[in-house]
């Protein structure tokens, strides 16, 4: 049994705290901390009327590394679970180095003046965890996180050696909005207008965001959608831990009103990630456009439909070619019964919890920085099954994926 500090109490770390606190054998104490306590203070009474348990919150500025170390030594947590964003990855790992606790997240740190999704920032911590005897473990959310555990698993059990990866992420939900986005609408368009990179043949080339595209029908009838080519961060550490991946594409379902609303944005500078002037104040235009677009986290009562997320690997198995597809459907609407949220959150939300139940168990626990394709990919798969993220695996799915 270990206390858990969460930092961050948006969409994501609303479906954490909920999940930790239903398995009370594994967390029996949470504090809840974010740069806005009312938030964390509403998670917590959402937790105590459906679970009983009672949680603890904080307010804390995750950006300010002597403030976490304060908060860590008077919560004195055996992890940190960071669901903040990605711009305060390094101060909270800098902060769990000086306080001595193990560290979780679920994206790469990213620069706020740079959209670069790299792992070498949070790699280059490697020494100085392993020193410490701590451990960081990136990136558990479900893409990135899942889609890495699949991939291992797949690699482990299917096959000798693997050569072809697509992670294909498609959103079947619809929150009735003309346009919102399902986590934070800042982290999401950066990503999303971000130059597409795939690797092939031994590097990353580039082309043009939502330049390729190809119809992809969801097993389970989720239906069919057009999913897009685009740069994903979990390629990096995957090409790198699975050297012998020729190729590694990942996909994305958009609706036509998503992107025509982003293309429309986009033309008048709205998704612009550099401070203008306005009214003799400097305004970074995304963060402007965040405040006017629905919460996320409010998403979760009008949201209807599924996701289908999963990883398709083709490879070598006794010098025979073939084909393995594993991927998980999440219905919006259950997870909203559940945990009052939505199935992006709900699908990051769950991983995290796990992630962070490995290394609590020390299933997991080995100290360094770690991807999650790096650890054995066998008990965090049965836990996928049993708190709400089944899993299938379908032999020769026959898909013709470009
Ligand atoms: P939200 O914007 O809903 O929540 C972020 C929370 O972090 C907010 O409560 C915010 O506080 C808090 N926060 C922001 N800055 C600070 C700070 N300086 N100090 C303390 N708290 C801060 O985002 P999501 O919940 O949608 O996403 C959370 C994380 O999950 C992101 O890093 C995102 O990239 C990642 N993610 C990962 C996915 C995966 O599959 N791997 C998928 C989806 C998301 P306030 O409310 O006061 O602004």
């Amino acid at each position: 049994m270990a206390k858990v500090l969460i930092i961050g109490a948006g969409g994501v770390g609303g479906v954490v705290a909920h999940k930790c606190a239903q398995i009370a054998e594994v967390f029996d104490d949470i504090v809840l901390a974010s740069r806005t306590e009312s938030k964390c203070r509403k998670i917590a009474e959402q937790i105590k009327s459906k679970t009983g348990v009672s949680i603890e919150t904080a307010q804390v500025d995750a950006d300010n590394v002597p403030e976490l170390v304060a908060l860590m030594k008077s919560v004195e947590p055996k992890l940190v679970i960071n669901v903040a964003l990605p711009y305060q990855d390094l101060t909270i790992m800098d902060a769990c180095l000086e306080a001595g606790v193990h560290y979780m997240d679920t994206a790469n740190y990213e620069p706020l003046d740079t959209a670069k999704f790299e792992y070498h920032w949070q790699w280059a911590y490697q020494e100085k965890f392993e020193k410490a005897g701590l451990m960081a473990l990136l990136g558990s959310g479900f893409d990135p996180g899942a889609t890495n555990v699949f991939t291992a698993y797949i690699a482990k059990h299917y096959f000798d050696e693997i050569h072809y990866l697509d992670i294909i992420d498609v959103n079947g939900g619809d929150h009735g909005y003309p346009f919102a986005t399902n986590f934070n609408p800042e982290i999401n368009i950066r990503e999303v207008t971000a130059e597409c990179r795939h690797w092939e043949d031994g590097e990353f080339v580039e082309t043009p965001a939502m330049s390729v595209k190809q119809t992809f029908t969801c097993p389970e009838e989720v239906g069919t959608y057009s999913i897009y080519r685009m740069y994903h961060e979990e390629l990096e550490s995957l090409t790198k831990h699975f050297p012998s991946i020729k190729k590694a594409q990942f996909w994305m379902s958009f609706g036509d009103s998503y992107l025509k609303h982003l293309e429309v944005l986009g033309n008048v500078g709205m998704t612009g990630i550099d401070p203008i002037e306005f009214n003799g104040q400097q305004i970074v235009p995304i963060q402007f456009l965040k405040q006017l677009l629905p919460d996320p986290s409010t998403l979760g009562p009008r949201t209807v439909g599924r996701t289908c997320i999963g990883s398709v690997v083709r490879g070598l198995k006794e010098g025979k070619e073939r084909t393995v597809y594993v991927y998980n459907t999440c219905d919006h609407q259950a997870c909203y019964q559940e945990v009052e949220s939505q199935a992006i959150s709900y699908t990051t939300g769950v991983p995290a919890m796990i992630g962070a139940k490995m290394m609590l168990e020390g299933k997991w626990m080995k100290p360094g920085v770690w991807n999650m394709e790096q650890l054995n990919p066998d008990p965090f798969m049965e836990d996928m099954n049993k708190y709400g993220l089944s899993w299938k695996v379908i032999e020769e799915p026959g898909f013709d994926l470009l």
